[in-house]
């Protein structure tokens, strides 16, 4: 079972943890307590949450008595620079339980009360002092507060303490710190860019979806939004079918009884949605595993039969909070690429290994390359320790056997089994969580699953779970921004835009269309009254890879004029050789018209991309 980013890890150790020991990190994070002590400059009756390092730099959560206004971040940041100047010390110093916890409840720090009260008994309880600002923490810290790098505050949003909806909101701020002055500017440009980008936008302008008020499940898809997620779904199934895999729908509505096998009910549940049907309890189905272990128990199955590797690609639905919800990022009805192997112990690691394969392939024509994470034995797991040995052995063989350089992350396993996940960066350099293959010894024997034997007897399989894309709503979001909307050819809801000169070129536009449709290429003619120069104005703004204009000589000729998107063009080319050509480039899902000035631009200089 599959429940993206939801492993349970030990939520004390987490919450006290600063963070890997990366210089930038301890920098950052040291950064998040000089901001505690501005804040409580300004509000001495505020409560601390955590404050961490994150990828690009640090926040800390506050309750306060009242919302943060941008003059506010401005007065933090002030008081932050003063405490640079002054070059403070951090110290280190211990408190017994019992000691640590009336300090902090003196000071009314309730959340910081309720961190020591999980810690184990006999855990050595640091604190980190500033000035005169100390705080529960776990360390390191930098020497000095001299010795924070460049940064700025960006904003503040709402946070839920521990991302528990029944527990009070704090305000989180976020502050992003960098070795150098030019890579906090180069940071900061990248914010600003990834406005340009946002795929809400983007999805406007090129008519691809949009959201409405009327629904706060998903977006609404609009013609050229299908012409995009059909040309993706139609490259992951050829993936698919060259992986072995058959396809499978299961049905959206689902009683009760089977999210009580599978162990949602009681552990998924607040995230789904459920209704009563006449004497039964109903659940809309969040993920696919128990439907497609189901369609596995219908039949006797042997040996020979596995591994069975089912896709099933229908439609999900997640009972995120409205807080949650991201454009396309998060959404509450989704659809995954979905994928379940049931295999033959003996056969896990060729089936992990296949999956890493596919995942490479799939990831091909849009220019990623794909970073390997494996997710091992979280604190609180379940099954001996022998049980991870071999599942995690098991998974870093797949790795080796693929040829694969992959990093680990220790305590990132789901607390059921380990697990590969697979991250990509876009054009700006973000880093982007995608796949994951989980292996799952849990399901199978929940459902009781049982193939026979070789020797005759039974044995239970193991389940194999991935997506690749992950859910397409969000693939698609990512894509989006990072090519901001100049899609490769393969990708582009209209690959072809025709711009007849004139009236009497409408007719060849017809003919011309006919021929590219027949070739099975997406085409549009633009027969609007406008000049030559407005249509391909219009198709330029569109990111239309190539515009075909035609004139009296391409009619005469039987020839076409094509113009990319990236500013080549040619005269006269014959219509067969054109459509020979631009077909072969789908078929081989090229990156063409070379959509890497998306990254180009995002490489640049900030001058230089500013303007593209
Ligand atoms: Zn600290
Ligand atoms: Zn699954």
């Amino acid at each position: 079972m599959v429940i993206d980013g939801d492993e349970i890890r030990s939520a004390a150790a987490e919450l006290l943890d600063a963070g890997a020991h990366d210089p930038l990190d301890t920098m950052r994070h040291s950064a998040a307590h000089v901001m505690a002590a501005a804040v409580l400059d300004l509000f001495p009756e505020a409560k601390l949450g955590i404050g961490p390092a994150i990828h690009d730099g640090f926040y800390y959560d506050f309750d306060l008595p009242r919302a943060l206004t941008p003059d506010d971040l401005a007065a933090i940041e002030v008081r932050m620079g003063e405490q640079v100047a002054a070059a403070l010390p951090f110290t280190r110093s211990e408190l017994s339980r019992d000691d640590a916890l009336a300090e902090l409840a003196a000071q009314g720090q309730d959340y910081k009360v309720e961190i020591v009260r999980e810690l184990p008994e006999g855990e050595v309880i640091s604190f980190y002092q500033h000035g005169t600002f100390k705080d529960l923490c776990r360390g390191p810290h930098v020497a000095t507060t001299a010795k924070l790098g460049p940064f700025k505050l960006l904003n503040s949003a709402a946070a839920y303490w521990r991302g528990d909806e029944k527990r009070p909101m704090l305000q989180r701020i976020y502050g992003t710190m960098w070795a150098t002055q030019e890579e906090l500017e180069q940071h900061l440009w990248r914010l600003e860019e990834a406005k340009r980008r946002d795929h809400r936008k983007i999805g406007r302008d090129l008519d691809l979806f949009s959201f409405h008020p009327e629904s706060p499940a998903a977006p609404f898809w609009h013609p050229r939004g299908m012409a995009l997620w059909r040309a993706l779904e139609a490259w992951s199934l050829k993936v698919r079918t060259e992986g072995g895999f058959v396809e499978v729908r299961t049905p959206a509505v689902v009683r009760k009884e089977l999210w009580e096998t599978s162990g949602h009910w009681s552990h998924f549940r607040e995230n789904m949605f459920a209704f009563p049907d006449g004497d039964h309890e109903v659940g809309l189905k969040p993920m696919n595993c128990p439907e497609s272990l189901l369609i596995f128990k219908t039949g006797l199955r042997s040996y020979r039969d596995l591994p069975m590797r089912l896709a099933d690609y229908s439609w999900l639905f997640r009972n995120e909070r409205t807080g949650a919800l991201a454009g396309m990022f998060r959404v509450r009805q989704l659809t995954q690429d979905d994928a379940h192997v049931i295999c033959r112990e003996d056969q896990v690691v060729d089936e992990v290994n296949l999956a890493l394969r596919l995942v490479q392939r799939q990831y091909e024509p849009f220019g990623f390359q794909p970073r390997f994470k494996l997710a091992t034995r979280p604190d609180k797991k379940l099954g001996s320790d022998e049980f991870w040995e071999m599942a995690e052995g098991m998974l870093a063989d797949a790795l080796k056997g693929a040829g694969l350089d992959y990093t680990l992350d220790p305590g990132g396993g789901a607390f059921y089994a380990p697990k590969i996940d697979v991250f990509i960066d876009d054009a700006l350099g973000r880093e982007w969580q995608m796949a994951t293959v989980q292996i799952d010894y849990q399901l199978p024997e929940r459902f009781e699953l049982e193939y026979r034997t070789a020797e005759g007897g039974t044995a239970r399989p193991v389940v194999i779970h991935y997506a690749i894309y992950g859910s397409f709503e969000r693939f698609i979001g990512v894509i989006t921004e990072h090519f901001v909307g100049a899609f490769p050819a393969w990708l582009a809801p209209v690959q072809v835009m025709v711009v007849p000169i004139a009236d009497r070129h409408l007719e060849y536009a017809g003919q011309v269309r006919e021929a590219l449709v027949a070739a099975g290429l997406r085409v549009e003619v633009d027969d609007r009254a406008e000049r030559m120069q407005a249509k391909l104005r219009d198709a330029q703004q569109q990111q239309i890879p190539v515009m075909l204009v035609l004139g009296d000589r391409d009619q005469e000729a039987g020839a076409v004029s094509p113009r990319l998107r990236t500013g080549e063009s040619a005269q006269g080319v014959p219509l067969d050789e054109f459509i020979a050509d631009l077909r072969g480039r789908v078929e081989a899902r090229e990156l063409w018209p070379y959509a890497a000035d998306a990254r180009e631009a995002a490489a640049t200089e900030p001058e230089a991309g500013a303007a593209v």
